[in-house]
């Protein structure tokens, strides 16, 4: 659909791995992958927020340079409150992603759960940012020659896939979620 520059193949295995070969205790290796997921969707959320930095400044552009009835579409209130919303969303996900991986590289370590979350907030965001990107340069927006959304569009799609699903990232947040006892005792009445 998208993403052509990735090797995706399947891939059949008829060896067994040498003692020598194996890089975690047996019995670990979903451990040892979780952790380099930890990169994985961090940067799949950086990404996505590098494709939305770029469809936002072309829309911005195009909502000035574009005319309909006889004003730039930016003069019509309804599109550039529309496109205040969708940059306002993107800048509060980019500071949650920046502020997760100034975590991490400071730690060395960071909440995956909390990882997890981020990942698939940013990445459902920014399926919805590019697609409401493209409806702001109507047809053009859809039509291939005219201008890269189709392309985009397909290309953002694999962030919702690619290091987990959205529901796995959910699963995975949901394990994370914290309790209070003690505050649900004060605050709900019986
Ligand atoms: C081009 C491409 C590149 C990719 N690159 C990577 C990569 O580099 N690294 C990486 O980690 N992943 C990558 N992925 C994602 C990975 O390959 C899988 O596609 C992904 O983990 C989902 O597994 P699946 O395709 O078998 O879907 P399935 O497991 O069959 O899931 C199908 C649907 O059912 C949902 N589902 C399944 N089980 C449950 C459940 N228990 N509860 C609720 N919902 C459920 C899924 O969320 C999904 O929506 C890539 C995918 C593609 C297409």
């Amino acid at each position: 659909m998208g993403m052509r520059g990735l090797e995706t193949c399947r891939l059949a295995f008829d060896t067994e791995i040498p003692d020598e070969a194996i890089l975690v205790r047996p019995g670990m290796a979903l451990h040892a992958i979780g952790s380099a997921l930890i990169y994985e969707r961090l940067s799949t959320a950086a990404l996505m927020l590098g494709a939305l930095d770029l469809a936002l400044l072309v829309t911005a552009t195009h909502l000035r340079r574009r005319k309909q009835f006889g004003v730039p579409l930016y003069e019509h209130q309804a599109l550039r409150l529309r496109l205040a919303d969708l940059i306002a969303r993107t800048a509060l996900a980019r500071r949650g992603v920046h502020a997760t991986v100034a975590e991490f590289s400071a730690a060395g370590v960071v909440n995956m759960c909390e990882v997890a979350g981020v990942k698939v907030t940013v990445a459902r965001l920014a399926e919805h940012v590019a697609s409401e990107c493209a409806h702001l340069f109507g047809g053009h927006g859809y039509v291939e020659d005219e201008t890269r959304f189709p392309q985009l569009l397909r290309d953002i799609r694999v962030g919702r896939v690619g290091g987990g699903t959205d529901e796995m990232m959910w699963e995975l947040a949901a394990k994370g979620m914290r309790t209070d006892d003690a505050l649900y005792d004060r605050w709900v009445r019986s």
